[in-house]
């Protein structure tokens, strides 16, 4: 049996969906999802975007997924989900809310 690489983890704590088909984004990495792509996913899972914020419509995605709906909740930049698809992003938008929570 010939194993191939092992699945990309969609979002948070459960490997999703659509989200393996995707490759993950690390906390330096600069192309983070675009809301176009993000609207696409939500679309296919049932979700409907609407003026939904990146932050919410993430997070919902994470819900619909059965996920814990966790992003932007990494505020000290550490989170052990090395494989999550929404890592960088993630960081980014909990750094984001750490400083306007300050
Ligand atoms: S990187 Fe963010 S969205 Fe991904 S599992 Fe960790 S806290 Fe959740």
């Amino acid at each position: 049996m010939v194993e191939g690489p092992p699945p990309v983890i969609g979002a948070s704590h459960r490997p999703g969906t659509l989200a393996n088909s995707h490759p993950p984004t690390t906390t330096k990495g600069k192309p983070s999802m675009q809301m176009p792509e993000i609207r696409a996913m939500a679309r296919d899972l049932g979700i409907k975007a609407g003026r939904a914020t990146k932050a919410d419509l993430v997070r919902h995605i994470q819900r619909t997924e059965g996920n814990f709906d966790c992003y932007g909740s990494a505020d000290q930049g550490v989170c052990d989900q090395t494989g999550c698809l929404w890592r960088g992003d993630c960081f980014r938008e909990a750094r984001r809310n750490h400083r306007g929570a300050a």
